[in-house]
C-alpha cells in the first residue's frame, strides 16, 4: 500500500521536531556541564589560593590563570598607542585628516627598486612550475642566501652557518629572549627599541614598573642622553647577562664609532656578557670610522649576537626578511655553544622565511640590487638633513642624529615633557612624531623624528614645524 502523501509529510515533521530537541537538550546539558566543571575548577582553585578573589573568579570565563609576567607590561605596546592618539585627533577634528603627516613609526614609504622586485617575482613565479617548486626549506634558511649574506655584507668575516635567515629582526629579539630564559639580567640601552625590554618583562626577567622612575626591577637601564653623546657608561652600571646595543640607534640616530664599539666588546669580555648588537640601520651608516657590524671589532664573535633586516635596507618592512648571527665562538659558561640553543629555537619554533621573500633578498645581495639600495637610503638621509636643518633653525631645539640613521632625535627646550610636544605638534602642526619618554625614561625631554615619509611630506613638515614651534 502506497503511503498517502499527507501522513509521509507529518511523520517527516514529527521525525524533526524530535531531533532537534533531542540535540538541543544535549547541546544544553553539554553547556551546563562544561560550564559548570569550569567554575567549579576555578572556584575550587580560588578557594586554596586566596578566599578574597572568590568573585572575579566567578566572572571569569575560563579557568586559565593569566600569565603574570603580562600584567606587568606598563601601558601598550608605543605605536600602537601612538596610531590610538592620532586617531583620537582625526575623530575630534576630522576636517584636519587629510593634513596629517606622520614622522612617526619608522616605516618605509618609497617603492621596492626594480631589480630587488625582479627578484621577489622570479622566487613566485618558480612556484608555479614544476621544476621550480619547493616546500618547507631549511628552517635557517637557504644555504645560498646565508653564503651571499656572509659574503656581501660580512666580507666572509663570519661563517655561512653562522647565519640565521627570518622574518625579521623583531621576531628575531623574541627568539633570542626564549633563548636567555627568565633567569637572566638584561641591560638596554635608555631611551631604547621598546622591544628588548618589553620582551624582557614578557619572559618573567624582571619585576614590576616602577610608577615614579618608570623602570623595571632587574633591567639595568644605561642612560644614553646628550650628556654622554648617547653613548652608554656601562662599566659605571651593575654588571648584565645580556647587553642590548643598536647602532646606528633607534630613537636616538647616534652611531658609534670603532673605539666606543671596541671599548664596549671589552667590556663585556672583561664581565662575561652577551652583547646583542642590533644593526637594523647599518646601510644607513656613511661615517667610515662608524663600524656597519659588531664582526668589526676583534673579538667580538666570542661575546656579539648580531640581529639584522632587510626591512630599512631595502624597505621590506611589509615582506618581512631578516637574519641573525651566532658565532660558533660565543659559548655560555658551561660551554655550550650559544649557537646550538638558538638553533634549537629556530628549528622548533620557525619554519623558515617565505622562499619568494628569500629570492628578493637574494637580488638586494646582487650589484644591482646593493646600488638600489644605496640610492634608496640618500633618499632618506636627504630627508633626515632636512629634518636637522628645519630643528637647527628653530631656537631652543638641538638637534642629534640623523646623519648615518634615518632617525633625527631633538632635545626640547629646558622643562617641555615630551607626550606635551607632541600633543602641540600634532595640534598646531598636524604632524605625528614620537615622544622621547616612549623609548624609556632617558628619552624624557626628547622627541623622535622619521626621515621615512616622502619628500614632499618632509618639506612641507618642515615648513609646519617652523611655524608651530
Ligand atoms: N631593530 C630596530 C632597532 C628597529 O628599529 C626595528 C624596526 O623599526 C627592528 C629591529 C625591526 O626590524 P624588522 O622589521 O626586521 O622586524
Amino acid at each position: 500500500m502506497k503511503p498517502n502523501r499527507s501522513s509521509l509529510t507529518n511523520c517527516c515533521i514529527l521525525t524533526i521536531f524530535i531531533f532537534a530537541l533531542t540535540s538541543t537538550t544535549l547541546v544544553t546539558v553539554t553547556r551546563a556541564f562544561t560550564t559548570s566543571s569550569i567554575l567549579s575548577s576555578a572556584s575550587s582553585r580560588t578557594l586554596s589560593s586566596s578566599s578574597s578573589s572568590t568573585s572575579s573568579s566567578l566572572d571569569a570565563v575560563t579557568g586559565v590563570t593569566r600569565n603574570p609576567n603580562f600584567s606587568k607590561l606598563a601601558g601598550g605596546y608605543l605605536f600602537p598607542e601612538i596610531a590610538r592618539r592620532r586617531n583620537a585627533y582625526i575623530e575630534a577634528h576630522p576636517d584636519m585628516a587629510s593634513r596629517i603627516i606622520s614622522l612617526g613609526i619608522g616605516d618605509t614609504t618609497q617603492p621596492i627598486p626594480s631589480h630587488i622586485l625582479s627578484g621577489l617575482e622570479q622566487g613566485a613565479t618558480k612556484l608555479g612550475t614544476k621544476d621550480g617548486y619547493t616546500g618547507y626549506g631549511a628552517e635557517q634558511g637557504q644555504t645560498l642566501l646565508r653564503q651571499r649574506i656572509a659574503s656581501v655584507l660580512y666580507q666572509d668575516r663570519i661563517e655561512p652557518d653562522e647565519v640565521f635567515v627570518s622574518d625579521g629582526a623583531k621576531c628575531d629579539i623574541s627568539r633570542l629572549q626564549q633563548v636567555f630564559g627568565s633567569q637572566v639580567i638584561t641591560a638596554v640601552q635608555d631611551p631604547s627599541y621598546p622591544v628588548y625590554v618589553d620582551t624582557a618583562v614578557m619572559m618573567g626577567q624582571t619585576g614590576t614598573q616602577d610608577s615614579t622612575t618608570k623602570q623595571y626591577q632587574n633591567i639595568v637601564y644605561m642612560p644614553c642622553t646628550a650628556d654622554n653623546q648617547f653613548f652608554p657608561d656601562y662599566a659605571s652600571l651593575p654588571r648584565a647577562d645580556i647587553v642590548y646595543f643598536c647602532s646606528p640607534n633607534n630613537p636616538t640616530g647616534a652611531a658609534a664609532t670603532k673605539e666606543q664599539l671596541t671599548s664596549l666588546v671589552q667590556l663585556c669580555k672583561e664581565r662575561g656578557s652577551i652583547l646583542v648588537f642590533d644593526a637594523a640601520y647599518a646601510p644607513f651608516i656613511r661615517n667610515p670610522n662608524v663600524p656597519k657590524s659588531i664582526y668589526e671589532i676583534d673579538g667580538a664573535k666570542e661575546v656579539a649576537i648580531e640581529v639584522n633586516s632587510f626591512s630599512k635596507y631595502a624597505g621590506f618592512t611589509g615582506v618581512r626578511l631578516g637574519w641573525t648571527v651566532v658565532p660558533h665562538a660565543l659559548k655560555y659558561s658551561d660551554g655550550t655553544p650559544v649557537r646550538n640553543d638558538f638553533n634549537r629555537v629556530m628549528t622548533t619554533a620557525f619554519n623558515g622565511a617565505s622562499n619568494i621573500v628569500q629570492s628578493g633578498g637574494l637580488a638586494c645581495l646582487d650589484p644591482e640590487g646593493m646600488k638600489e639600495i644605496d640610492t634608496l637610503i640618500n633618499y632618506y638621509l636627504e630627508n633626515a638633513k632636512l629634518l636637522r636643518e628645519t630643528f637647527a633653525s628653530i631656537q631652543g631645539y638641538k638637534v642629534f642624529g640623523g646623519t648615518d640613521a634615518p632617525y633625527v632625535f631633538v632635545q626640547l627646550p629646558q622643562g617641555m615633557k615630551s607626550w606635551d610636544a607632541f600633543t602641540h605638534i600634532l595640534e598646531k602642526a598636524q604632524v605625528v612624531t614620537i615622544p622621547g619618554a616612549g623609548f624609556g625614561p632617558g628619552g624624557e625631554g626628547y622627541l623622535r623624528l622619521s626621515a621615512f615619509a616622502p619628500r614632499d611630506k618632509i618639506i612641507e613638515a618642515c615648513a609646519r614645524l617652523k611655524v608651530a614651534l
